[in-house]
């Protein structure tokens, strides 16, 4: 779609180490403008979708990567979802009246969802919110639950939304040396990284970033791999979200319109369904009563 959206694959030569960096800004920019979000949800909206690309390029699997936090803090819920295309979509809910000065992300957890295509099988790991910063808690979670020694910066402006992670793989060579030589160059490379800044992030590309930090380095570049937002709505689906509310709440709502409309909370788009509709959505839905 845009030269903004992409991301980078890198590895350091001859060492398990690999990197990624991400950009969204068009996607970005599309997702938050579906609502009024004030400024600090926009921005770790923002962080939370750049970590769920970072996060959906370091796993193999065809189908979806959900991050999901479900919080009482200001934001009570934060769904980012993308594809092995790296197709996006994400929102933010919020309750009104907040302190946004306190823990955006309160007492709870975010779960991560993988999601195979053409299996009911689902993986799940559960990431727990004890620090206040989003890239902290993600660090954890790959330590306890990977095992995978991972560092993660994540910026997000007005305009834009960007990421760097640099991961420790198994070790290439076995023996305690070889592994004491790894842990070593890890420790380096993870000091060089730390160097970056927010306005680094927010201002370079990837090739004057990977420059920036690791010229001394031999980095293999992969080709860059465009973001895109895309939204899986469709009738089918919002007619399911009609089952969910159930018959008589949408009945009701035949009495005064002459058609019931849902509108899909992460793109807006809206679907309009006549009476015929809903009479067809209704007798098709398994009968609960039996
Ligand atoms: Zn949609």
């Amino acid at each position: 779609m845009s030269q903004f959206d992409y991301l980078q694959r890198f590895l350091f030569e001859h060492h398990a180490i690999r990197g990624e960096l991400v950009f969204l800004r068009d996607v970005f920019q599309t997702v938050s403008k579906q609502r009024d979000y004030p400024i600090v949800v926009k921005h770790l909206l923002g962080q939370s979708m750049a970590a769920t690309a970072l996060l959906s390029a370091t796993i193999k699997y065809n189908g979806s990567l959900i991050l999901q936090a479900q919080t009482k803090g200001p934001i009570n819920l934060l769904v980012v979802q993308c594809d092995q295309h790296l197709n996006m979509r994400a929102l933010a809910r919020w309750q009104d009246d907040s302190d946004f000065s306190q823990r955006l992300l309160g007492e709870g957890h975010m779960i991560i969802t993988v999601s195979p295509d053409n299996t009911t099988e689902r993986y799940q790991g559960v990431v727990s919110l004890e620090s206040s910063q989003l890239n902290e808690n993600l660090e954890s979670y790959f330590e306890q639950s990977e095992q995978l020694p991972t560092k993660l910066w994540l910026a997000a402006d007005h305009d834009q939304a960007v990421g760097l992670l640099i991961q420790k793989m198994p070790n290439i060579h076995s023996g305690e040396q070889a592994a004491g030589e790894e842990w070593n160059y890890w420790e380096h490379i993870q000091v060089l990284a730390a160097t970056i800044t927010e306005k680094e992030l927010l201002s370079l590309d990837a090739t004057t970033i990977l420059h920036r930090l690791f010229h001394e380095e031999d980095i293999r570049l992969y080709e860059q791999q465009p973001v895109n937002f895309r939204c899986e709505c469709d009738k089918n689906k919002m007619a399911q979200a009609l089952q969910t509310m159930g018959e008589e709440e949408v009945r009701d709502i035949l009495k005064t319109y002459s058609f019931v409309e849902v509108t899909c909370d992460f793109c807006n788009n809206t679907y309009a369904f006549n009476e015929q509709e809903i009479n067809q959505i209704f007798s098709a839905a398994p009968n609960d009563a039996n």
